[in-house]
């Protein structure tokens, strides 16, 4: 058998995605026996030049990791797209925007601003920003353009499928492996998890309970039997795709919904938000500021994954901001 190749490219992201890959420990052989990487540049030394003298469609399988930030990435996203047969969005920041997308809260001049001369241990007594071309004696450095808006990688290119997960897990993987092994592809646009919420394949107690306001998880020792949301703990759940094992239940910590919208959910925040009313215990006006400012982010809390492919995208662009 022709063995595939296999690419992998890190985007806006923190690397947790790459180093995923190999959490499927020995499962590598199985990897190594039908596929060969033909790009990785977290780990081997590829340039991009050698993808761009690839024939078109050359890459059986591209597993891109992270959003779309930096005009690099969105060259890289195009340039791996037309070399690829299948594309597929790994991890949550490919997938929605993740971590990376919460930025899409703030304008570019914003996030520069706070990182380059507000933040506590910055020592930039010259205000001086990054610049997009640098004149030098020997000619011009450039860097590549930072956009105002994070995209998801859907936003930029055609993708095959998703794999949802801030990381993904081994067992989302191997289904993929098992696929190429067995040459049985499920249709275009699958997400590659359970069509399920979180809440439906999670046994903690539930009864119908209502609350009067949320604690934060750090002030609080969660009992490990009960429904987070109604100890008044926020919990993702409702919302949530399953197909991570319930990993941070497990561990006693609620749902922070990485593994972005259940089927059939549009907007992962807004059905988070509909959960999280339909529990309060709060029937009187004037208290329902009260029970809204228990929550610390909720911006943050419901849309940590999901802005950038959610109904709102980003904060509003003035006119002269485009
Ligand atoms: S999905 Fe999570 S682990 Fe993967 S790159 Fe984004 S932040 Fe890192
Ligand atoms: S809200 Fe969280 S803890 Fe409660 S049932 Fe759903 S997943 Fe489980
Ligand atoms: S429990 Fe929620 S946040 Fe944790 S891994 Fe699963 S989907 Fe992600």
């Amino acid at each position: 058998m022709e063995k595939y190749k296999l690419a992998f490219y890190w985007a806006s992201s923190c690397g947790g995605c790459e180093v995923a890959v190999l959490d499927i420990h020995e499962n590598i052989l199985k990897v190594i026996e039908i596929a060969d990487i033909v790009f990785w540049p977290v780990a081997l030394d590829f340039k991009y030049k050698d993808v761009e003298a690839m024939e078109d469609n050359y890459i059986d399988v591209c597993f891109f990791n992270g959003a779309i930030r930096l005009s690099e990435q969105e060259h890289l996203a195009h340039l791996l797209r037309r070399k690829s047969k299948i594309m597929i969005a790994f991890g949550a920041c490919s997938c929605f925007g993740g971590i990376p997308g919460l930025a899409n809260f703030f304008y570019r001049d914003e996030v520069m601003n706070r990182a380059y001369l507000e933040t506590p241990s910055t020592v930039n007594p010259e205000k001086t920003l990054p610049q997009e071309v640098t004149k030098m004696p020997e000619g011009e450095i450039t860097i590549p353009e930072f956009y105002e808006t994070v995209h998801t990688l859907a936003q930029t290119v055609k993708v095959e499928y998703f794999v949802p997960g801030c990381p993904p897990v081994p067992d989302q993987i191997m289904t993929l492996v098992e696929a190429l092994i067995k040459k049985e592809l499920p249709p275009e646009g699958t997400v590659i998890a359970e069509n399920k919420t979180l809440c439906d394949t999670c046994e903690r107690l539930r009864e119908e309970k209502v609350v009067p306001e949320f604690k934060r998880i750090v002030d609080v020792i969660p009992d490990n039997k009960k429904c987070f949301l109604e100890e008044g703990i926020i919990c993702c759940g409702p919302a949530t795709r399953s197909g991570c094992g319930n990993r941070c239940i497990n561990a006693n910590q609620p749902c922070r919904g990485c593994f972005g919208p259940a089927p059939e959910i549009d907007d992962h925040g807004a059905k988070l938000l509909s959960a999280i009313a339909s529990i309060s215990s709060i029937n009187e006006e004037e208290r329902v500021a009260e029970f809204v400012n228990s929550i610390p982010d909720p911006a943050g809390y419901f849309y940590r994954f999901t802005v950038a492919q959610s109904m709102l995208k980003r904060k509003l662009i003035k006119e002269e901001k485009k």
